[in-house]
């Protein structure tokens, strides 16, 4: 889910890729342009090695270990550099002149207000704005909070070792041996034997005391941060921009979904008990560790959606033709493969893709970055290369975007091939780069996919809808050595397996959000973070918690997305809105395409989110909106979207 995506910087970043990331225009549009489709399926061509790109893209990504570590210092010394600039007094006292005149305040445009009130809100967390004193304690909290994260990162991936002999030694073969001990890396969730995910959940989550101590000190930490500059709580002060704005939103939210889903999440336990029941009767109450093994078994016993017999129909090329006719029929937007200057990729199978519009022309540039590479994490990944803005000359700088996928390289007998989830992987990816290209923003600080996080994952998932419509995959998946079309019955197939516990799965991220919620609430804890983990797990997700476990040590997402983790699920919620009130019925409606693009992607974060899903649905959706959108997505009858595509 959430760590599968590049999100926006964060906002002490954000500041300084303003000047940094300019560098003008080039607008070489090639005229050598070629299919998108061939392009992905030829073979491989040759190109050079280059450092142009952005530092943190580098740092990731490069495949030089030097340009890492080089990357990797500049990163330090924009840090450094935006530290300096996030308490420049001067700086802040003339924005908060602005601020504080009425006059030219109203003068400028929403755009304008808002970037100024964003920067605002970035001086304000380093306490600039505070009598010395406290801006001292500010700055402290500042730097203790941020080694304290570094440090609960850490913990967080760190094994747990065990004496050997404590396991029984039928499941001992299972985990890395180190003389006399056991190391545990994670929960082993796949494993069919039921004592191997058992063992590895209780001792990957048997709690250490210093990883306790540094995730109470974290909390406390960033609640007298959030109260030394004026909120009540540290979610008080995350959420503010976002869409659901407040604390109490969030759990408003959050309980309505768990109570709508209760039933449903009961029914899915009560189905992965069964299959518990027939594979293992001895011992066959569910417990946690047994959710992701036992709903896989189901969705395999019930849907047979072997891989294999997908891949042929997927080929990259096919799937990148798919999304060039989608955003052709919807936007007038089609995707051309352009030729690379010397010298201008780092990595020779890299493809560099011109966006270009049937009357605007180019509107900005997708690097793809899609094959499987030694030391090339596996994370799908949208990087910003360059935001767009408007330049001083009238101008407009085009965005420049990297989006990164591990996909397998194409062999002598056939092209790249995609599982299907590797395909709704790309679209989602794809998601991200449109709302960046088509981001029309004045300034490159509230560029495409640098909004709020609530609503950064709306694009991406809308295109999830559109993956799994037989209309719009009909339009593409093609035999790659017969062009035969993917069956209908075998997409219909894919999208109901996808149902299966799917109420459990949503139910589990419930609880994994409220918790967030609840460690970022009301400070000092009434209890141990232990405490409240087993309470928040019996109310909002059922299984039993298990004694001498704490799974929130575990939890790395507390420190990128603190007090955010509920986004996803309110991104998929506003995704599944605008999928069925404006495309279901037509998935290639050009009038919807185009309010998409008019009210949803041309803001980036120049614009309230919530005005711009208003703009969209052309009303103000409510929390229960929200969840009625989520729950019915478990319900329904996929056949009903075939209606006309006989
Ligand atoms: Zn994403």
């Amino acid at each position: 889910m959430l760590s599968g995506c590049r999100r926006a910087l964060p906002a002490a970043l954000r500041l300084a890729v303003r000047g940094w990331a300019g560098g003008g225009g080039r607008r070489r549009v090639s005229t050598s342009w070629s299919p998108v489709g061939a392009a992905f399926d030829a073979k491989q061509q040759r190109s050079r090695l280059t450092g142009q790109s952005t530092a943190d893209f580098v740092k990731i990504a490069h495949p030089d270990f030097a340009f890492r570590e080089a990357a990797e210092e500049t990163c330090r010394n924009i840090g450094t550099m935006v530290e300096k600039l996030n308490t420049n007094i001067e700086l802040c006292q003339s924005l908060k002149q602005l601020l504080a005149d009425k006059e030219v305040m109203d003068s400028l445009d929403p755009e304008t207000r808002q970037v100024a009130e964003l920067f605002m809100f970035d001086f304000e967390i380093s306490g600039i704005h505070l009598d010395e004193e406290k801006r001292k304690r500010a700055v402290d909290l500042n730097v203790k909070i941020l080694d304290l994260c570094n440090q609960f990162l850490i913990g967080a991936h760190l094994p747990n070792k065990i004496d050997k002999q404590i396991l029984p030694e039928h499941i001992r073969y299972n985990f890395a041996v180190e003389g006399n001990y056991i190391q545990i890396t994670g929960l082993h969730a796949d494993c069919s034997d039921d004592l191997v995910r058992e063992a590895a959940y209780k001792i990957f989550l048997y709690p250490n005391a210093e990883q306790l101590r540094c995730l109470e000190e974290l909390l406390t930490s960033r609640n007298h941060l959030a109260q030394l500059v004026g909120y009540n709580t540290f979610a008080h002060r995350a959420l503010q921009g976002t869409m659901a704005r407040t604390p109490e939103k969030v759990m408003q939210f959050l309980e309505t979904l768990s109570d709508r889903l209760f039933q449903r999440t009961l029914k899915d336990f009560e189905m992965m008990e069964g299959m518990k029941m027939k594979l293992n009767p001895q011992n066959s109450k569910l417990m946690p560790w047994d959710h992701p093994y036992y709903s896989g078994v189901l969705r395999a016993e019930r849907y047979n959606i072997e891989p294999s017999l997908y891949c042929p129909f997927f080929s990259l090329g096919a799937c990148m033709e798919g999304l060039n006719f989608l955003f052709n029929q919807l936007l007038g937007i089609s995707l051309y493969a352009e030729q690379t200057e010397k010298g201008e990729l780092w990595c020779e199978d890299v493809r560099k893709l011109a966006v270009v519009h049937e009357n605007e022309g180019l509107l900005g540039y997708i690097y793809c970055d899609f094959y499987q590479r030694a030391d090339k994490p596996h994370q799908d990944c949208h990087f910003t290369i360059r935001g767009g803005r408007l330049r001083k000359d009238g101008e407009y700088q085009l965005p420049v975007v990297v989006l990164m996928l591990s996909l397998p390289h194409s062999t002598k007998s056939s092209p790249t091939l995609l599982t299907p989830g590797m395909m709704e992987n790309l679209f989602h990816e794809m998601g991200h780069a449109m709302h960046s290209m088509l981001g029309r923003t004045r300034y490159q600080h509230v560029t495409g996919t640098r909004c709020p996080t609530d609503f950064a994952e709306v694009p991406s998932i809308l295109m999830e809808y559109f993956a799994s419509d037989y209309r719009v995959v009909n339009q593409f998946a093609r035999h790659f050595q017969t062009g035969q079309s993917l069956p209908k019955s075998m997409v219909s197939r894919l999208c109901e397996s996808k149902k299966i516990c799917a109420a459990a799965d949503m139910q589990l991220q419930v609880f994994y959000a409220v918790l967030d919620q609840l460690y970022h609430g009301e400070h000092p804890l009434k209890r141990s973070t232990t405490e409240i983990l087993k309470e928040t797990q019996e109310k909002f997700y059922g299984l039993p918690y298990v004694p001498k476990t704490a799974w929130q040590l575990r939890f790395s997402h507390l420190v990128g997305y603190g007090a955010k983790y509920y986004s996803y699920l309110m991104s998929r919620a506003i995704a599944s809105m605008v999928w069925k009130q404006c495309f279901v019925q037509n998935p290639f409606d050009r009038a919807m395409g185009e309010r998409y693009r008019r009210e949803m992607l041309a803001h980036g974060g120049g614009k309230e989110p919530m005005l711009m899903v208003q703009g969209m649905l052309q009303k103000s959706p409510s929390v229960e909106d929200f969840v009625d959108a989520l729950v019915s997505d478990l319900d329904q009858d996929f056949e009903t979207f075939f209606m006309d595509s006989e």
